[in-house]
């Protein structure tokens, strides 16, 4: 068997599309969905992941705001910008970008943005709704997952799912995500023991580790779906995920490709929560 794609940036070009024509509708209302991202210190990746926040932004018609500080930027400080931001009216979703400085508490700070603006949905109120079914932000990754399996049209009740990672921000809302649709979901992790034996079994695999070559084809069920989460270099330096591509695709029925799979997904999922919650005010 030879695996079909699911390409990520084809989705994404056609769900931003349908956020920028209800952006336009909104605004016809009034209201222009803003997002604001801040920057703390000058790690040279989460500039790029930035710029291209705000750029899809800018393609979607929503307003943003990119806050660069210093990694002097103290606690305190960046707190009281959180709270600024919170008050901010035309702005509807709050994004710190992660990693944090050393010196600064990440988990404050993500627990000092408002649920309301919480559109990475990492705080704890987002996890807690995510967890028993009430509505909330959904972390962008793993909700870039399910709408990866939606377009295919893929039925999750009743399959078996196996999660590798868990992480707050992909592994574990993964897993309950795919819980809420039915799915029979089973979580690994680095103390796994014989992750083949279980992957085997899958009739979904989501991939979220960091490092390369974690599932190969002799660990997938012929036929299994297989989303590929992880960013990792290759010994040329290129863009890879943690799934043996070019093995793996001769065995699953459907594959997501590094780069073009999940990565491009992430933003576009941040952009639906931004305009989401910019909606609920006309709601
Ligand atoms: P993370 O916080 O480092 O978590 C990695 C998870 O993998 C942990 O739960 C760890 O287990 C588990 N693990 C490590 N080695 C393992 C092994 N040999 N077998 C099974 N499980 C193992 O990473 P993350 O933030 O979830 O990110 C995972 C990957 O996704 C990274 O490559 C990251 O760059 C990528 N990512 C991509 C996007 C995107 O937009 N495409 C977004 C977010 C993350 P323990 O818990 O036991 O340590």
């Amino acid at each position: 068997m030879t695996a079909q794609l699911i390409d990520g940036n084809a989705l994404s070009r056609q769900l931003r599309a349908n956020v920028s024509a209800r952006v336009t509708a909104l605004k016809a209302k009034g209201i222009t969905p803003g997002l604001a991202v801040i920057l703390v210190g000058d790690n040279p990746a989460s500039q790029v992941y930035v710029r291209n926040k705000v750029k899809a932004c800018e393609d979607t018609g929503m307003h943003s705001v990119l806050e660069r500080w210093p990694a002097t930027l103290s606690e305190a400080e960046l707190l009281a910008r959180v709270d600024a931001l919170n008050q901010d009216t035309t702005i509807h979703g709050i994004l710190v970008q992660l990693p944090l400085p050393a010196h600064i508490d990440a988990q404050k700070v993500i627990e000092a943005i408002s649920p309301a603006k919480d559109v990475d949905g990492f705080h704890i109120a987002s996890a807690g709704a995510l967890m028993t079914g009430m509505p909330g932000f959904w972390p962008c990754t793993p909700y870039g997952c399910m709408k990866m399996l939606e377009s295919i049209g893929y039925e999750l009740k009743g399959k078996h799912a196996v999660v590798i990672g868990r992480s707050n921000i992909v592994g574990k809302p993964m897993a309950l995500m795919l819980l809420q649709q039915n799915a029979t979901v089973t979580i690994c992790h680095s103390s796994t023991q014989d992750l083949k034996a279980l992957t085997l079994q899958a009739d979904v695999i989501v991939a979220a580790v960091g490092k390369r070559n974690v599932l190969t084809a002799d660990m997938v069920k012929p036929g299994a779906v297989v989303l590929d989460v992880g960013m990792n270099r290759n010994d040329e330096g290129k863009l890879c995920g943690d799934v043996d591509f070019d093995g793996v695709k001769d065995v699953a029925s459907w594959i997501t490709p590094v780069p073009g799979g999940v990565g491009p997904m992430t933003i576009t999922m941040l952009m639906v929560n931004t305009l989401e919650s910019a909606e609920r005010l006309v709601a």
